[in-house]
């Protein structure tokens, strides 16, 4: 699943192909937007700004117009030059959006809808994410005062996935800042201190941030290395499903405590 650092590279791309660009066509190619008129309701509108909060991606175009994106588990964003192979195949885009130079396409949808500006900004599910993880400056204190809000027995893990709490984080980066912290994801989070619940939220930002550096090429310590040798400590990684959603979280029982 697209977690905040695909997402943040996504917008950055997305956004250097149509800011300032002249935009030469539009299409809404899947089915459920046929009669949405998308590309007359934006026709002659130029795109102000390509943003990113946690796992939602927003087209803000002139006029107050906003185009919102959720990935899911099955979405995906591709921004090509004219001509160039797109990766998935055509029938799978749900948005192509194209300008003199590039041809931005939505595949698989699964959420994409346009919206007023306002409407961004007051939608109970968009008003309701925790602080950005991408953002410029992370609000470490909402982050805090949200974790602190949750259900205290929920293991820090689970409690990390919920985009309530902190916004961007999915199951690879869950794992990872966990490895990197030390701190074990069942430890429930009435037992995990302020020092500690930052100190995971910090090394998963600092993660995302090098990924997005790195566009997107990232080696996990211990995500999807079930029964592998920790790279510290050469334990075999565990693998079990936690939370409401049974989410497969991986970890090393001697490293993370
Ligand atoms: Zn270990």
């Amino acid at each position: 699943m697209p977690e905040g650092d695909t997402i943040r590279y996504a917008a950055d791309r997305v956004g250097a192909a149509l800011v300032a660009h002249e935009i030469v066509s539009m299409e809404t190619p899947h089915p459920r937007h046929a009669r949405d008129r998308w590309p007359d309701r934006l026709a002659g509108r130029a795109v102000r700004s390509v943003d990113a909060h946690g796992k939602h991606l927003f087209i803000r175009f002139d006029g107050g117009l906003t185009l919102h994106s959720h990935l899911r588990m099955t979405g995906k964003w591709g921004v090509y030059a004219p001509g160039q192979r797109w990766r998935r195949a055509a029938r799978r885009a749900w948005l192509v959006i194209r300008t003199e130079g590039h041809e931005v396409v939505q595949f698989d949808g699964p959420v994409l809808e346009l919206m007023t500006d306002s409407r961004t900004r007051f939608d109970q599910r968009l008003a309701a994410l925790g602080p950005d993880m991408m953002a410029d400056e992370f609000d470490e204190r909402a982050f805090l005062r949200r974790l602190r809000d949750d259900d205290p027995t929920r293991g820090i893990g689970d409690a990390l996935l919920d985009q309530r709490t902190v916004a961007g984080i999915g199951n690879l980066w869950k794992a990872e800042a966990c490895f990197a912290a030390g701190l074990d994801p069942w430890r429930r989070t009435a037992e995990v201190c302020d020092a500690d619940a930052l100190a995971v939220v910090r090394a998963a930002r600092e993660a995302m941030l090098r990924s997005v550096e790195r566009g997107l090429r990232v080696k996990p310590a211990v995500y999807d290395r079930a029964g592998l040798p920790c790279p510290r400590c050469q334990t075999r990684v565990c693998a079990r499903g936690q939370g409401e959603n049974n989410r497969i979280t991986f970890w090393c029982p001697r490293c993370q405590t």
